[in-house]
């Protein structure tokens, strides 16, 4: 097969781009750390036969458009997809891969430590030790954080990163209660408690931690923190969108001494209502990895000095891991699953069949 397929990256992936050059693609590599204006990408998309994309990148009717009659594939670095218009794809029937499992047990442990991170006040407490405010060992003073062994987490979203943050809790003799109206693992649940059963009885805990499915307000109202890994669904998208979720209404529910854990989509949560649940006291703090706005914004409300205790902002880094990011084995990073994902597509590999390619994501576009 003639390998001399073009591709646009609109960023830097590594050393998978050397992988396509020795296959005998031409890679071009948008060269600048910030995203590529909307404008390049839809001038690029004309003309290559593959885009690699990231989640800073609007893919729509418009990039389509200009790839029509040369783009067969959108190969996206990221498992969320919602900067691609999957309706759009499919009418121009180009397919899209993501870079699915290779990043689930990262972000799901990154997102475990961030909940650590914000119930033990750690960076308060570096901040104090290092301004030299460290002026006495006090039983309670200047300030004490909560414990999370034995506490109860809510899991909103029991997809991969779901499951694998609910098996990080387990260690640490968590309750668990999940939530996800469209994909109840009970498998899952059953060995998790069959888990806690055996700690139990082996004499490694002495209160039995169990795990079991509840109504997303029940999971809320009983939860001492609550962690969010869903997609982002916007209105229109979903049954159940997940546009907003967390919102006024749905973090009044939550308890005064509850933390809110959120590595899913920025969108997911409204910032302005966290914010205020934030400085009223609703909740007794929050630890974000994505925002509304990427980069978060100098003028957000989260940045208020007067929540930054009980409010840690991360920088959209919960799969920012070395092998995760950047390993060119498809089976251990995103980057050699991002290639692969493309390579498939280009090179027909699976007879040509699309609906049968594992990273394609709109199979439907394709089933026959
Ligand atoms: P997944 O598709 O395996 O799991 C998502 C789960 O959410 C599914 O089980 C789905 O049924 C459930 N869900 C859908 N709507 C829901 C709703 N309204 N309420 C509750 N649950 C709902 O996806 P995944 O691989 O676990 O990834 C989840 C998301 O995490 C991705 O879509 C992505 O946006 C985000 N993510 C972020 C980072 C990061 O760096 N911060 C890294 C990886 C993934």
């Amino acid at each position: 097969m003639d390998k001399n397929f073009r591709v646009f990256a609109t960023c830097d992936i590594g050393e998978a781009i050397d992988l396509l050059r020795r296959r005998g693609y031409e890679v071009e590599v948008y060269p600048h750390p910030e995203a590529p204006p909307k404008k390049l990408v839809v001038d690029k998309a004309s003309g290559v036969d593959g885009l690699i994309t990231t989640l800073r990148d609007q893919i729509d009717a418009e990039v389509f458009e200009a790839g029509k009659g040369t783009l067969k594939v959108v190969a996206q670095f990221a498992v969320g997809f919602d900067n691609i218009n999957r309706l759009d794809a499919n009418r121009y029937r180009i397919p899209f891969t993501h870079t699915a499992d290779v990043l689930t047990e990262a972000t799901a442990e990154f997102a475990f430590f961030m909940l650590g991170a914000l119930a033990r006040k750690m960076w308060a407490a570096e901040h104090l030790t290092r301004e030299n405010q460290w002026g006495y060992w006090h039983p309670y003073l200047p300030f004490l954080g909560d414990e999370v062994t034995g506490k109860t987490v809510a899991v909103i979203g029991t997809g991969r990163i779901g499951l694998a943050f609910i098996k990080k809790c387990v260690g640490f003799d968590m309750n668990v209660l999940c939530y996800d109206p469209a994909y109840e693992n009970h498998a899952f649940v059953k060995a998790i408690q069959e888990i806690h059963d055996l700690r139990q009885a082996r004499g490694l805990v002495k209160e039995k931690a169990w795990i079991k499915y509840v109504p997303f307000e029940q999971a809320l109202r009983e939860a001492d923190f609550v962690s969010v890994h869903v997609p982002l669904l916007r209105v229109g998208e979903s049954a159940t969108p997940t546009y907003h979720l967390f919102n006024g209404q749905t973090l009044s529910l939550m308890k005064p001494t509850a933390y809110l854990v959120n590595t899913s989509r920025g969108p997911v949560v409204d910032e302005a209502a966290l914010a205020k649940a934030l400085r009223e006291n609703w909740i007794a703090g929050a630890a974000l990895d994505v925002y509304e706005k990427e980069p978060l914004p100098a003028d957000s409300e989260l940045r208020d000095p007067a929540i930054a205790d009980r409010c840690r902002l991360m920088p959209h880094f919960a799969s920012a891991a070395r092998i995760t990011r950047l390993s060119t084995d498809p089976n251990t990073g995103m980057a050699g699953r991002c290639v692969q994902g493309l390579i498939d597509v280009l090179e027909a590999n699976y007879g040509g069949d699309i609906s049968k390619m594992p990273y394609v994501v709109n199979k439907e576009a394709f089933a026959v």
